[in-house]
């Protein structure tokens, strides 16, 4: 395969990521992404178009001449981007807009869980304050409520306090309550054509806003990967147990689902079980994800949108680690301040050995009038790092951290502490 032209959709760190990889692929002559930003800018051409415009995605891929169309975010599959571009006769990487339901509604997630057997927490679909009092009972705490629709991350409340669980509950218009699951997370990534399942190596994000997993839900405050404490046959146990049952049953239902299929998992004294899907790269696990894949990432895409993934020789990975820490904004999660100067970024000139083994990846960054970066989000970076292993690329990565000055932001100062150390 040579010569092939893509066109990334979304801008955030896990977009940069992508671009990034995709740049680094010799078969890959054209990288264009919309909207991106300040950081995606200096790999690939920027387009100023709506990423949840159909019509106006597929345009632009059409004029682009674009063999390939990646997108990144779970708003436009949910509006039905990825369909649009396909209906223009060039290929996407993303499920439809009914197959990335699996993300867009927990209460659909469930009824395919349900349905291929996966195992997932207990849980009732609640519209009422009866039926959200009743749920609450029966559970008991912690208290799981989670908002049925897209949340960016951030419509789980975990809890103790059943007033807190109860104000979230009557808030939403549809509520998942659920059986709180202990032990630890793995996100699992797998690529898929809808038949064919590739899984990806397992990362942890941190959800959290503050150390030792304090404070509220985020969209991830950092991510790290490999994982040296979980068992080695986490990987082939989810194949068997959680990704081929879901994805034969969407193929079962009509819907197949081809792009890349996110699995949430604890690791629960029960064994393992699906916390949530995903329908896109999850953020920030592709940015260590990626760090560590060797195979050039244009045909694996390319082969999963065009439904040629079983062609597909096996993932080659990176013996070493990668951990990524993000920088957010001033208040996030809350409301967060933007239009901040960002200084002390490498410039985009540093290049040789040491730029690939710490770099920054932007997420909210746009250029001012000066040509200035600053912040135009609630997570602006996504420092990332390899290593010959966890506590050199933990270590690396925070390096870089500290010389990065932005008023008022925060970042996580124990990403990875735990597991490096052991
Ligand atoms: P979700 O959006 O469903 O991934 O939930 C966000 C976060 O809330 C997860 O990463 C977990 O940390 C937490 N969470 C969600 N569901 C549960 C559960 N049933 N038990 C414990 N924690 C959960």
């Amino acid at each position: 395969m040579t010569g092939v032209k893509v066109l990334v959709i979304g801008g955030g760190a896990r977009e940069h990521a992508l671009c990034r990889s995709l740049s680094l692929d010799p078969d890959v002559t054209a990288l264009h992404c919309a909207p991106g930003n300040a950081g995606i800018a200096e790999v690939a051409e920027l387009h100023a178009v709506d990423a949840l415009d159909g019509a106006a995605v597929a345009e632009l891929a059409a004029s682009l001449h674009a063999d390939l169309v990646v997108v990144g975010p779970e708003a436009p599959l949910v509006a039905g981007v990825a369909d649009a571009v396909r209906e223009r006769g060039i290929p996407a990487f993303g499920p439809s807009a009914q197959a990335a339901q699996l993300e867009g509604s927990k209460a659909f997630a469930k009824d395919v869980m349900a349905a291929a057997g996966v195992p997932t927490a207990r849980a009732y679909v609640c519209t009422t304050p009866a039926e959200i009092d009743e749920a609450l009972d029966a559970f008991g705490a912690p208290y799981v409520v989670k908002d049925d629709g897209l949340a960016a991350g951030k419509g789980v409340v975990v809890t103790s306090d059943l007033a807190v669980a109860r104000e979230h509950a009557l808030a939403c218009e549809r509520v998942v309550i659920e059986e709180f699951l202990d032990g630890p997370e793995v996100s699992l990534f797998a690529i898929t054509d809808g038949e064919t399942v590739l899984p990806l190596s397992p990362a942890q994000d941190f959800k959290r806003a503050l150390d030792g997993d304090e404070g509220p839900n985020t969209g991830g405050m950092g991510a790290y990967s490999p994982l040296p404490w979980a068992d080695p046959k986490l990987v082939d146990e989810v194949m068997e147990t959680v990704l081929r049952p879901t994805v034969d049953e969407l193929r079962r239902r009509g819907t197949p689902f081809s792009g890349l299929l996110y699995a949430g998992l604890a690791i629960t004294s029960r064994g393992v079980r699906v916390i949530e899907f995903n329908a896109r790269f999850g953020d920030p696990e592709t940015q260590v994800v990626l760090a560590r894949l060797k195979t050039p990432l244009a045909s694996v895409l390319l082969n999963a949108s065009t439904g040629n993934l079983a062609a597909e020789p096996p993932l080659r990975w990176s013996d070493g680690a990668a951990v990524t820490v993000v920088i957010a904004s001033h208040n996030y999660p809350g409301t967060p301040r933007t239009g901040d100067v960002i200084e002390g970024l490498p410039e985009a000139a540093e290049s040789g050995k040491d730029a690939q083994k710490a770099y920054v990846l932007h997420a909210g960054t746009a250029l001012d009038a000066d040509g200035r970066v600053v912040s135009a989000g609630g997570r602006v970076l996504s420092v990332t790092a390899t290593g010959a292993d966890l506590a050199t690329a933990r270590g690396r990565a925070y390096e870089l951290v500290s010389r990065i000055r932005l008023d008022g932001s925060h970042h996580r100062t124990d990403i990875a502490a735990k597991a490096a150390s052991n």
